[in-house]
């Protein structure tokens, strides 16, 4: 057993960045004081606060400012689940009279499990598939999206492979039908650039802990003149648009960890994506039948889905354990479950490559030394497993 942990496995969560874990230590001790309360001592957090949604609405280039120079197009919440409700319930209730929801096949369970829940609330649920490489059909998003649909919501990046849509036309499409469009970009913000007035974003999710701050913090950016109606009501905290006192520190660290984020984009983008392309060519390199998921041509920088054909993913997995190396076998929600994730079965992965799929998720914390490591331990581990598989002996 190893000590040392090699940990590819930042799309499921990040390390805090030390410079983020920096910014919060002054709001538990000494800046304790309340946001809303009137005096001084509260009324200095509440000013940072606002310097934080500032750093957030930068990163997604949200440019409006309020007369007081606040980016008021940004609500901090606990998580990118509850950015994604959130959203889309903004959006059923701005156009009440609209019963319909399109949204994608491969989107995160914050999305997915939502709308499902809202299809048994009388709304019609429009999943829209993907081709081989995940690519969205659409045609069928252009058919599916009409003068009932009250939203649209696809994702920017997606958490399994990487795959980037091609969100300002998604938008378009829903826009000339009069529906607002929501994005998750919880994958996405951070790792490439975002633009939400380029892309005709009416709402977009962000989660703290995907972009090294902490967990139990997210943002939503609202396009300024939508009317908002909240999914948590209390006090009037977020301009009244989410009730329940600021989890102060945490929103401090992820208005440091986007500004920090958006200064280092394009370099962390070129060395993650050649960090990934490296390891993935070592990978085809020296192990026979394995497949690369995802569009390969349009990929967030540092995710790497790799099927390994007629093995389990969970048996990997214990391997690379062994030697301290952490990764995925699908998204982290559905590590636990055997069966192959959402993702690739809309994808049409074949079962016996789909069951032996792995997720390695970069972050700048990784080095080219780290994933040579894993680039040799692996052809051993999956000749080994390959040789105990009855389902390699009838497909070799
Ligand atoms: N959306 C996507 C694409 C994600 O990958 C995740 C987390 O894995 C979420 C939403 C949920 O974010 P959170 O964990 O902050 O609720």
């Amino acid at each position: 057993m190893s000590n040392k942990v090699i940990y590819l496995d930042n799309n499921a969560t990040t390390a805090v960045a030390p410079e983020v874990f920096q910014a919060m230590v002054p709001y538990f001790c000494e800046k304790y004081g309340n946001p809303s309360s009137i005096h001084r001592f509260g009324g200095s957090v509440a000013a940072d606060i606002e310097k934080a949604r500032c750093q957030v609405a930068e990163l997604l280039g949200a440019t409006y400012r309020d007369k007081d120079g606040n980016a008021t197009e940004i609500v901090f919440t606990s998580c990118g689940t509850e950015s994604d409700n959130a959203a889309i319930n903004a959006a059923l209730a701005a156009l009440p009279e609209r019963k319909k929801i399109v949204t994608t096949a491969v989107e995160h369970p914050a999305v997915l499990h939502y709308c499902e829940e809202l299809s048994h609330r009388g709304y019609t649920v429009e999943l829209i598939g993907v081709d081989s490489c995940g690519k969205l059909d659409m045609a069928a998003l252009k058919n599916a999206v009409d003068s009932n649909t009250a939203v649209v919501s696809a994702m920017w990046g997606n958490n399994e492979t990487g795959t980037i849509f091609p969100v300002a036309e998604i938008s378009e499409i829903a826009h000339a039908a009069g529906a607002y469009f929501h994005t998750d970009a919880v994958q996405a913000a951070g790792k490439v650039a975002i633009d939400v007035n380029a892309a005709g974003v009416d709402f977009l999710s962000i989660s703290g802990h995907k972009l090294h701050s902490p967990k139990g913090v997210g943002a939503l950016y609202i396009r300024r003149g939508i009317r908002f109606t909240p999914l948590i009501f209390g006090g009037h905290q977020e301009r009244g648009r989410r009730g329940g006192t600021e989890n102060v520190a945490s929103v401090i660290a992820l208005g440091k960890a986007c500004e920090i984020a958006g200064k280092c984009l394009d370099e962390e983008y070129r060395t993650l994506k050649k960090m990934r392309d490296d390891f993935e060519a070592k990978l085809l390199a020296s192990i026979p039948r394995i497949r690369i998921n995802g569009d390969l041509e349009n990929r967030l920088p540092g995710t790497s889905s790799v099927s390994f054909e007629c093995i389990e993913g969970e048996s990997i997995l214990m391997l690379l354990d062994v030697f301290g190396i952490c990764a995925s076998s699908g998204s982290a929600c559905t590590t636990g479950s055997l069966e192959p994730s959402h993702v690739l079965r809309a994808m049409g992965v074949p079962y016996s490559a789909a069951h032996g799929t792995i997720r390695f998720s970069l972050s700048r914390y990784n080095t080219p030394e780290e994933l040579d490591f894993v680039a040799e331990k692996l052809p051993p581990i999956i000749a080994r497993l390959r040789e105990i598989s009855p389902y390699w002996e009838e497909n070799k």
